[in-house]
């Protein structure tokens, strides 16, 4: 069932909590793809209803043109979706009516990595989120690993604001020459798409560098090197940080748990990924 504004969206719901079911939210800006029905599989399985969310959030795009070419698939997504109970498809101005002026501010983590490549990026995330939050009325949500940052910016503003929702990761889904699944890989020209895989696998030849002891400085900028010479550019971040609070990290520390995060361009397509060091 498409659900078009959150008096539809919440009628439904306070239906389906009378009867005590939980509910469960897996927020997308739509294009599905495998990784995007990884989170829907994990919220039927741990939820009586599912509702998943399909809008691109203008103010999460600092970036006019990358707004207007992010891919859009309403007919084909809502196939995908036949399982679920409710699809929430929101018009822009049902998300923010006139008047509208309230959003919501991470500080600290959200100043780094992508936050200080997509200016306002976060914000507009961290806003939506809350919104879907509050709409939904979900009592889980369902949010990707491939999306690190993001993943640790909605667990920080759950928490610091109360919000009654508990969040869900899943692991990031891979094509099988290891390129995560994205909405953008379906922008990369044939022969970009072939040397797409590099990103990842430069990625874990960086991170066995630094298990096996080599300074991290030393390799980053190899592996900045390595995506350079495979075509990527720019390079905006190959950077090895602590997995909660993505501080830059300098060293292998005991018990610290490091990620290795990227975003690079190919062809003028811009890909992230992250893995585990
Ligand atoms: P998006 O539509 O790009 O906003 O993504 C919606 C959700 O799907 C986010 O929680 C993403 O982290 C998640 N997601 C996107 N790509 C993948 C993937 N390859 N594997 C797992 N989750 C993903």
């Amino acid at each position: 069932m498409i659900l078009r504004d959150s008096a539809a969206l919440r009628s439904r719901v306070t239906e389906w909590k009378k009867t005590g079911a939980s509910i469960g939210l897996v927020p997308t800006m739509g294009a599905l793809h495998e990784g995007h029905l990884s989170l829907v599989r994990a919220a039927q399985a741990e939820c009586a209803r599912v509702i998943v969310s399909i809008f691109v959030n203008p103010t999460q795009f600092n970036n006019a043109h990358d707004l207007a070419n992010y891919p859009r698939s309403e007919a084909a997504d809502v196939a995908l979706l036949a399982g679920v109970d409710g699809i929430f498809i929101p018009t822009v101005e049902a998300m923010y009516p006139e008047g509208y002026s309230t959003s919501v501010q991470v500080s600290g983590l959200t100043d780094r990595l992508e936050g200080a490549h997509r200016p306002g990026h976060f914000s507009g995330m961290a806003t939506v989120v809350t919104k879907l939050f509050g709409m939904s009325g979900a009592d889980r949500a369902y949010f990707g690993e491939k999306d690190w940052q993001q993943l640790q910016i909605i667990r920080r503003f759950t928490q610091d604001l109360n919000l009654p929702v508990s969040i869900t990761s899943c692991p990031t889904l891979r094509e099988a020459d290891g390129l995560a699944l994205s909405s953008r890989n379906r922008r990369l020209p044939e022969a970009a798409r072939l040397r797409a895989p590099r990103l990842h696998a430069i990625m874990q030849e960086t991170a066995w560098a630094i298990r096996a002891g080599r300074p991290i400085a030393a390799a980053l900028t190899a592996g900045e090197a390595d995506l350079e010479a495979v075509g990527f550019g720019p390079i905006d971040y190959l950077a090895c940080c602590d997995a909660q609070t993505l501080m830059p990290a300098r060293e292998m520390t005991p018990g610290q748990t490091l990620r290795l995060l990227a975003a690079a361009a190919l062809d003028s397509v811009r890909l992230i990924d992250n893995i585990v060091i």
